[in-house]
């Protein structure tokens, strides 16, 4: 598999390139983004590893003139921003998953073989974390390849979380995320939803997702 690293720290496109060749990929790496917008564009790859702070033009208009010319290949960005607004404008750029440097290697790893992976079916913005999968086109969430109907709130918390996978988000965070002006969100109905949410997604599984952090709040993460 043919992996396109468009990354401007040398010493972070060194490591990844080191490593993806330890995992049987074949690498090529640019270091901005023009010339990482031409490669994408004239060579086929499996997928594309994609920094969003670059030289010469930023990871965002490379995946959008990407997609404009329906090149398909998955990508996977890589930003040291770990803010929402970055996530989600990067979701409806068409990127297909998101990882936060500093990132676990291994992670890396089983990301970029799941968009790979994904591809061969249709790409489409999936968030997946052990076997809960979440769809932002059609805001469907399964569980174990079962579908499972969320209120607007109870999504909108879901993603949230999941788009934070392993912080730890504190029930006035989360408030202000669903903040709904016609109604007044105590902070304690945060705990209301993650209830809901707990029973639906969780109960009677043997590999729990959302977790408690005492006197902190709630964080969405595997266990393993
Ligand atoms: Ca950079």
């Amino acid at each position: 598999m043919k992996v396109l690293v468009i990354e401007d720290e040398q010493d972070l496109a060194d490591i990844i390139k080191q490593g993806l060749e330890e995992n049987s990929f074949t690498v090529e790496v640019c270091n901005d983004g023009e010339e990482g917008l031409f490669m994408a564009e004239n060579y086929p790859y499996d997928a594309i590893l994609l920094d969003i702070m670059l030289p010469t033009m930023d990871g965002f208009t490379v995946l959008h003139r990407l997609r404009a010319k329906k090149v398909k290949v998955p990508v996977l960005v890589l930003t040291a921003r770990g803010g929402m607004g970055d996530k989600v404008r990067g979701l409806d750029t068409g990127a297909d998953d998101y990882l936060v440097k500093p990132f676990e290697f291994p992670e890396l790893i089983a990301r970029l073989k799941s968009i790979i992976r994904r591809n061969k079916g249709e790409a489409s913005p999936l968030i997946a974390i052990d076997t809960l999968t979440i769809d932002i086109n059609s805001r469907t969430v399964t569980r174990d390849d079962k579908e499972i109907p969320l209120s607007a709130r109870e999504y909108r918390i879901l993603v949230y979380l999941a788009l934070n996978k392993g912080r730890v988000l504190s029930r006035d965070q989360i408030a202000e995320y669903i903040y709904d002006p016609d109604h007044d969100l105590d902070s304690n109905v945060i705990d209301v939803y993650i209830s809901y949410l707990r029973n639906k997604i969780d109960k009677g599984r043997k590999n729990k997702l959302i977790h408690t952090i005492r006197g902190e709040g709630y964080t969405l993460k595997e266990i393993t």
